[in-house]
């Protein structure tokens, strides 16, 4: 899997069909205008009537130029595709190389897919939320992990997408405001495509050095090959201390050294931070797992009553976050 991650970091980003931010709205246009650009300020010199020069002084826009429109479907083009598991893909879209795509830890973003049409024959939207997995200060793309479903409407639409086609995406949707050091030590539950929202805080935290939050991920999948991103999770787990991973399948090979069967009371004992205001626990998986671990959200998509295990073993509604 690294090699996959290699093969895609390596790519440069190919053009660009997005691009939203960097306005040049507010910029006065004058006749005979030269402009200098110095330190991130933009000034325009210009002659307002032959006998006066004025200098204006044009401040480039806050914050660095972002990808994401929250307001509008922005088309983002597929640069390469790569196979991690069976059923689960890595999609890298591309973007203006020298905008980031303008997403906070932990945050999803929207897609959209024409797919059939109405009684009028006017297009018909699927809409899906997906967490990107590539470092948000990334410039120019962004990677998403997908687990393509038989009968699937929108993962069998990004398994039919080739290099070169685009996708619509809104967003960002803000689920989780990480901040560093919130709390002493992350406990995080995923089950397979689930991995995508605890890598994206994982890696927030791996990445900076004043950060010391403690991780320990326990990771369920069916079998060993379902694992996604094994080999990326243990490269980091052997560079990085505060990283603990535990895996566990439902059907394991003779070989399997990990857990066997799905999250249970003792694994959580063993491998979670306890019920403390120190620890918060992080829980993404199917509907099935979720119930059994900490109970779905709510109809509303709120957060809705803690049950399962969590519940059992002392933790609170305050020290669980549900994807
Ligand atoms: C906040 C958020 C972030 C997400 N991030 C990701 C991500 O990064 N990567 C990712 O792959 N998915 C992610 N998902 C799930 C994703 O949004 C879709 O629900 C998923 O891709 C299925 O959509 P679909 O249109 O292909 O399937 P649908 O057409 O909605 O479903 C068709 C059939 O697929 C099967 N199916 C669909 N979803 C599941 C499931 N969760 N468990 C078991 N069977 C299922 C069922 O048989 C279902 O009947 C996320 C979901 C949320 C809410």
């Amino acid at each position: 899997m690294a090699a996959f991650f290699q093969r895609l970091a390596k790519a440069a980003p190919a053009g660009f069909t997005a691009g939203a931010g960097n306005s040049m709205s507010g910029f006065r246009f004058p006749i005979g205008a030269l402009a200098a650009v110095s330190g991130g300020i933009s000034y325009i010199y210009y002659h307002s009537s032959p006998n006066s020069v004025c200098l204006d002084e044009i401040k480039e826009q806050s914050g660095p130029k972002v990808a994401l429109n929250p307001d509008k479907w922005t088309e983002f083009k597929l640069q390469d595709t790569a196979r991690v598991s069976h059923n689960t893909q890595l999609f890298r879209f591309t973007f203006d190389p020298t905008a980031k795509l303008g997403l906070d830890v932990a945050s999803c973003l929207i897609t959209r897919a024409p797919i059939g049409q109405d009684a009028e024959g006017k297009p018909k939207f699927v809409t899906r939320p997906y967490t990107p997995i590539s470092d948000p200060d990334s410039k120019g793309y962004f990677d998403l992990l997908i687990k393509v479903y038989p009968e699937g409407k929108m993962s069998q639409h990004f398994a039919s997408l080739k290099p070169g086609d685009v996708l619509e995406v809104k967003g960002p949707i803000e689920k989780l405001k990480y901040t560093p050091n919130m709390k002493k030590h992350i406990g995080m539950i995923a089950g397979g495509s689930g991995i995508t929202p605890m890598l994206q805080v994982i890696e927030a935290i791996l990445k900076n050095p004043d950060d010391t939050t403690k991780v320990s991920l326990l990771y369920a999948n069916v079998s060993p090959d379902d694992i996604l991103l094994k080999q990326k999770l243990d490269l980091l787990a052997a560079g990085y201390p505060n990283l603990k991973v535990y895996y566990t399948v439902d059907n394991p090979t003779n070989s399997w050294k990990g857990g066997k069967g799905y999250i249970s009371k003792e694994m959580a004992v063993k491998g979670l931070p306890g019920p403390t205001e120190d620890t918060l626990i992080l829980v993404c998986g199917p509907p099935g797992m979720m119930g059994h671990i900490s109970g779905g959200k709510a109809k509303d998509w709120t957060q809705g009553e803690l049950s399962g295990i969590l519940k059992e073993l002392g933790y609170t509604e305050k020290m669980v976050y549900k994807f």
